[in-house]
């Protein structure tokens, strides 16, 4: 695996894109339906959330379209949120590559929608 301190951002966008692939295929194997969200934001789109308090960081991922928020559905549960139920698909994430991190794993502000690739 290339170190991805020497990749470039369009590398690094090809490897979050086929995880993401990955993430959603294996959802739906383990019986998740899945809607994906937001990935791309704006620096404008970030000032407006950070200014409601919906995110806590200036730096998102999201800015270099490296994170996605993904609802995911499961029986009767719309959207399934709750940390226990996205656990397994936040370490499978985590197991994907080095750099990617589970937003339900975050210390100060758990995001179970978010996975992101830093
Ligand atoms: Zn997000």
């Amino acid at each position: 695996m290339k170190d991805s301190r020497l990749m470039t951002l369009g590398e690094k966008q090809e490897i979050f894109t086929s995880n993401l692939a990955k993430l959603i295929a294996y959802a739906e194997s383990i019986g998740f339906r899945c809607r994906i969200r937001e990935v791309e934001r704006t620096a404008y789109q970030q000032e407006e959330y950070l200014r409601l308090a919906k995110s806590k960081t200036p730096n998102s991922r999201h800015l270099k379209a490296l994170a996605a928020d993904i609802y995911f559905t499961k029986g009767s549960l719309y959207p399934v949120e709750l940390k226990g139920a996205l656990a397994p698909l936040g370490s499978y994430w985590e197991s994907l590559h080095p750099d990617n991190r589970w937003g339900g794993n975050f210390k100060d502000f758990q995001d179970c929608p978010h996975f992101e690739m830093n």
